[in-house]
């Protein structure tokens, strides 16, 4: 049986003080055994880690450069994010793929700084060298779900994100199935859906690696969670937790979330 786990990804939002606050509120909220991650931006790391210090909690970077340095300005190394105390580190999420939503770049812009799936796979490989558990995102856009083009697009992901990662590595990571049109949307992929397509994630997972490696890694759902729906999706065969965003800023909310699992 594999553990439950929710991660709260805080985006662009909360200042190291508000990291702490927001930590010093949810603590005592926190209930189950489900296990917790916290994703703050960069420059709340240490705050963050410092506050959960000696509790079960997590704290992620958002994003991790696959070089441990060099002349890459404005990135931040799996090694840094390490010595800085991280356990996890999100990847291939939507928005630092490009799809910023609201932003709403056009193609041309977004081709110049967006990550992709070759991208992802070499900062899941310097996670992993560096004792951090990766959490890559997978999802289809919109227009890709229309086209009837969600699993061949999931899997494909899947396959090139895992690429030479050896089975046992895949066996200690974290997929999350974050339909690009529910992300901040306030649309959710119904329960059902999306414990489908947490199966294709799976499937593809043991194509990639064998077939022990899914069995231990864990699936969980992103996009629009809220404490209303957490219950209906976190019951789900398939499903092993959820990646929340907006409803992870408020501790009161966010803990609801965490009872549901
Ligand atoms: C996310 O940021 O990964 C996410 C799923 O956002 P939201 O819960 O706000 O849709």
């Amino acid at each position: 049986m594999r553990k439950k786990l929710v991660a709260g990804n805080w985006k662009m939002y909360k200042s190291a003080g508000e990291a702490r606050d927001m930590v010093a509120a949810l603590l005592p909220l926190l209930s189950g055994d489900a296990d917790v991650v916290l994703c703050p931006p960069y420059l709340a790391l240490p705050a963050t880690v410092e506050a959960c210090a000696g509790t079960k909690v997590g704290v992620a970077g958002q994003d991790a450069f696959w070089l441990d340095e060099g002349a890459y300005t404005s990135q931040v190394s799996a090694a840094m994010l390490k010595a800085a105390g991280a356990t996890h580190c999100v990847l291939g999420h939507s928005e630092t793929r490009g799809r910023f939503g609201s932003a709403d770049l056009p193609a041309s812009q977004v081709a110049a700084f967006a990550e992709t799936d070759e991208t992802v796979n070499l900062k899941a490989r310097a996670c992993l060298r560096h004792g951090l558990v990766p959490i890559v995102c997978v999802g289809e856009t919109e227009a890709e779900r229309e086209e009837g083009r969600t699993d061949a697009v999931v899997q494909g992901q899947v396959a090139r994100a895992l690429q030479d990662i050896e089975p046992t590595d895949v066996a200690r990571m974290v997929l999350a199935y974050e339909p690009v049109w529910a992300i901040g949307t306030g649309k959710t992929c119904g329960p059902d859906e999306a414990n489908r397509v947490c199966g294709v994630v799976r499937k593809a997972v043991a194509r990639a690696a064998g077939d022990a490696a899914p069995g231990a890694c864990r699936v969980l759902y992103g996009g629009s969670v809220k404490p209303d729906n957490a219950g209906a999706l976190f019951s789900q065969t398939e499903i092993d937790g959820g990646l929340v965003g907006g409803a992870s800023l408020d501790a009161q909310t966010f803990a609801r979330i965490i009872a549901a699992a």
